[in-house]
């Protein structure tokens, strides 16, 4: 993550929170009387608030590498190739294709080439 995006993400968040904080305090000046109204502001900034933070935090799909090693022949010479995630059996690579979908838990995986001669 560079500097900049890392200053926006906390810019945000910090906004979320401000949001979420004049929010309660709408939230509590609706209990004067006559106020009630207040809720009807307060509310859905506490719920903007919230919803923002959780995208925040909500971490970003990351694919991981398996490294393929392919003989002179063009055979696979490396052992089953398992899912990073789960574990399971991946199908066999084609050379050339760089992505492979777990079958089983349906992330994406990188896959490494590397020959050896
Ligand atoms: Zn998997």
């Amino acid at each position: 993550m560079s500097r900049k995006q890392t200053f926006v993400h906390i810019t945000a968040f910090a906004s979320s929170l401000a949001l979420i904080f004049l929010g309660f305090i709408f939230i509590i000046a609706a209990f004067s009387p006559g106020r009630m109204y207040r809720i009807a502001i307060g509310a859905p900034m506490v719920a903007l608030g919230g919803l923002l933070i959780y995208r925040l935090l909500k971490p970003k799909p990351k694919i991981l590498t398996v490294t393929v090693k392919w003989d002179p022949s063009g055979k696979i010479i490396a052992k089953e190739l398992k899912c990073p995630y789960c574990g399971a059996p991946l199908p066999p690579p084609k050379p050339g294709i760089e992505y492979i979908k777990c079958p089983y838990c349906d992330r994406t995986v990188k896959i490494l080439e590397e020959p050896i001669w």
